[in-house]
């Protein structure tokens, strides 16, 4: 740090220099993240000191998170759920505000080993999860943080997860399963009908990843089941900051039942409030205002719009790319194409060297990722397009 504090215009001039070199979305075709609403925005600037750490001094910004908490049980279907309303629950469901999907998912398992231990269950060797391949790396730091082993389910043809496997997986010490609505690569569902059978026979937990898919698949034309609707998901993660167009971090962990929080809690002797049972302490009371304006700013028909939009891109793209020669990995479910290309590192590598364009690559197998999200528009996708072929037609005859 400087010895004397730097003038505003310094500041600004040395600030506003880092962020020319941010991309600002544009040609960005690798993010599940967006630009926030603009009532996002200013409700995110109205909040900006406000600490959800300690409720008792914001209790506005507490209140205004726990709509969203209501907001979110209504949009997954929470009403299905018979559990008293108040106390640590809003309505019929029970959560707080993340900072993402990785928290989430960490909190939803650290729930399901607190819940088990108190149950006092013997385990014979390490507790165990069962997750798809597909699950998102924050399941990495799971099994390094957690002292439970998580073993990775494979996938079927559709890159959804494999029930048989799943069910070879499950042994004596699982404690839960995993499932994905929309996962990160091919923005594919599992089965969460057929793992909440499988839940409910063996008595364990079955948290839903639907940080991405959360704010997509209410609004597709036809929904498939993955919230609490369907009776054996005990947990969901939804991030208001990727589909949902609120600030960052803004996520969401709800579970259908109030003893999931319980288990997490952790005394405060210090603080307004007696417990805690998020993980981080301070939390962004922007992040929730942020978040609670925006839903209600947009509503179901906003949201509907915001996910026909990509919807339409996704289509779009991928007539497209089949006219240059280029088939999807599957049929899209929602706006994550994954597209067969030749050589898709190089083609990715040049598309931005040469272009800007910022694309993804999958891991198994390898193919050019795309996420077709609100920042982008049909003349991007015209332009990337032509760019695409530029680019193969290179690599084929260089
Ligand atoms: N889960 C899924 C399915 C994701 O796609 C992602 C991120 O893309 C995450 C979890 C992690 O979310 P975050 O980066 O907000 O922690």
């Amino acid at each position: 740090m400087n010895e004397q504090g730097l003038s505003e215009r310094e500041i600004f001039s040395y600030l506003e220099n880092a962020k020319s070199e941010d991309t600002d979305y544009y040609r960005v075709f690798s993010s599940m993240c967006t630009r926030p609403h603009k009532i996002a925005i200013e409700a995110n600037r109205l909040f900006i000191e406000a600490n959800l750490g300690d409720l008792g001094l914001f209790a506005g910004a507490h209140k205004l998170e726990q709509e969203v908490v209501r907001m979110l049980g209504n949009l997954l279907h929470a009403s299905s759920i018979d559990v008293p309303s108040g106390g640590l629950c809003q309505s019929s469901v029970c959560g707080y505000l993340t900072t993402g999907g990785t928290e989430s998912n960490i909190q939803a398992v650290r729930g399901m080993k607190n819940l088990v231990t108190a149950g006092k269950k013997e385990f014979k060797g390490t507790p165990n999860i069962v997750i798809p391949a597909s699950a998102h790396f924050s399941f990495d730091k799971v099994a390094d943080m957690m002292g439970i082993e998580v073993r990775r389910a494979s996938l079927d043809s559709e890159f959804r997860v494999d029930m048989a496997s799943v069910e070879k997986l499950i042994n004596e010490n699982t404690i839960g399963l995993v499932g994905i609505a929309g996962n990160t690569e091919f923005g594919q569902i599992d089965p969460i009908d057929k793992l909440s059978e499988v839940a409910l026979e063996n008595e364990l937990f079955l948290h839903v990843d639907a940080a991405f898919g959360g704010f997509v698949i209410p609004f597709l034309e036809k929904p498939q089941p993955f919230d609490f609707k369907v009776p054996g998901v005990t947990s969901i993660a939804i991030d208001p900051h990727k589909m949902g167009l609120s600030t960052i971090p803004s996520g969401a962990l709800l579970f259908r039942s109030p003893s999931f929080l319980d288990s997490l809690k952790v005394s405060t002797p210090y603080l307004t409030t007696k417990s805690q049972f998020t993980l981080t302490g301070t939390r962004s009371g922007a992040s929730a205002a942020a978040t609670c304006a925006v839903m209600k700013y947009l509503g179901y028909e906003g949201y509907r719009k915001n996910v026909q939009h990509c919807m339409e891109l996704t289509s779009k793209i991928v007539e497209e790319a089949r006219k240059l020669g280029f088939e999807p990995l599957i049929e899209p479910v929602m706006n994550v194409v994954a597209l067969k290309v030749p050589n898709p590192d190089l083609v990715r590598e040049r598309l931005l060297k040469k272009f800007g364009w910022n694309v993804s690559i999958t891991r198994t197998p390898r193919a050019l990722r795309l996420v077709l999200m609100p920042h982008n528009s049909p003349e991007d996708i015209e332009l990337f397009l032509k760019d695409l072929k530029k680019v193969t037609a290179e690599i084929k005859s260089p």
